[in-house]
């Protein structure tokens, strides 16, 4: 099969590589669509330990069977994969499994991703589509579980309801935008901020979603101005920020990792009681519930995503580590 190969640091091949191969309990998905993740940008900038080259990437899939219990069904793959068996396999916290691997990663176990024309799951996160739903932006049914795990939990740690919180989104990238269109569309939050350096981001995200868009520098992100922070970047100046402008009593929502330390304002986090809370991936729930979610268009229309051939996805890497392209989300399709 061909497949685009992260073969070093920035370095991307499209090539031959071995097909997957027919085990019993797994699936193999013929791909129609994977999306680009900026997990897979973190790796490609050569500074994801789980992720070492030579591997295909993505995580971001979606597809038609094509052998075992679900053959000839479109389906999404959940890429998570977790034991069954443990303390939080058992109580429907699956995304905290000690023994979960996640594909196109190698370490601790290697999983090819779906930069690819096939790749191959277990049954088990192989997850039917329902007609309604287009193969295609079903690949974006992953980062929005993400997000919906996100907002969940921080609606959970808030003391009033949603509706009624002045909400900060920082980054517009996929996962900024899913948060704030949940954020939005689902939960009636209509009092959001979205920052981020890049103009030719927020100006596109600003076509789907009715909210503010600023410069995270911009005077409209003042101090204890914000009952929720959603840290999508995960960088040490936006969490710097998040506890600058989150209110007293409000909450942290960390997202994004791209720095994974530095300073942080332990004293206002104390004296202030700012819960700060870091979210992983999603519960198997949290990933059912997305796909109802995308096929009731409960976040609008999905036309934020660019489709890319996968042919030519190192150029869609490229553009992306240069921020010189616009959508939120780049899907390939080989
Ligand atoms: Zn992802
Ligand atoms: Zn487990």
């Amino acid at each position: 099969m061909k497949a685009l190969v992260y073969t070093g640091v920035e370095e991307l091949t499209y090539r031959d590589e071995q097909n997957p191969i027919e085990t019993k309990g797994e699936g193999i998905l013929k791909v129609h669509a994977s999306g680009i993740c900026g997990s897979d940008m973190h790796a490609y900038h050569g500074k994801d330990e789980r992720r070492v080259p030579p591997l295909i990437l993505g995580h971001e899939d979606s597809g038609k069977i094509l052998n075992g219990k679900f053959k000839d069904k479109t389906a999404v793959l959940n890429p998570l994969i977790t034991c069954g068996k443990c303390e939080y396999c058992t109580n429907k916290r699956e995304h905290l499994c000690p023994e979960r691997v996640l594909l196109g990663m190698n370490k601790p176990r290697k999983r090819q991703g779906a930069f690819a024309e096939f790749i191959s799951a277990p049954e088990q996160n192989i997850y039917e589509l329902p007609d309604r739903l287009d193969i295609k932006e079903a690949a974006v049914a992953e980062p929005t579980a993400v997000s919906l795990h996100a907002v969940l939990i921080g609606e959970a740690s808030l003391k009033k309801p949603l509706s009624e919180c002045r909400t900060l989104v920082q980054g517009a990238g996929a996962i900024g935008l899913l948060c704030s269109l949940i954020l939005s569309k689902i939960k009636g939050n209509k009092n959001i901020t979205i920052s981020d350096p890049n103009k030719l981001r927020l100006k596109e995200c600003s076509k789907y979603i009715d909210a503010k868009f600023v410069d995270p520098q911009d005077k409209e992100i003042n101090n204890d101005g914000f009952d929720i922070v959603f840290d999508t970047v995960g960088l040490e100046v936006s969490r710097q920020q998040a506890i600058s402008v989150v209110k007293p009593g409000g909450t942290i929502i960390h997202i994004g990792l791209t720095q994974p330390s530095g300073q942080f304002n332990f004293r206002k986090a104390t004296l202030q009681e700012v819960t700060f809370i870091g979210t992983y991936c999603y519960t198997n729930k949290d990933f059912e519930n997305t796909i109802k979610i995308l096929a009731n268009k409960d976040i609008g229309d999905l036309n934020w995503i660019e489709y890319r051939d996968l042919k030519k996805g190192a150029e869609a890497f490229q553009q992306i580590h240069k921020g010189t392209c616009a959508a939120p989300k780049i899907v390939l399709l080989p």
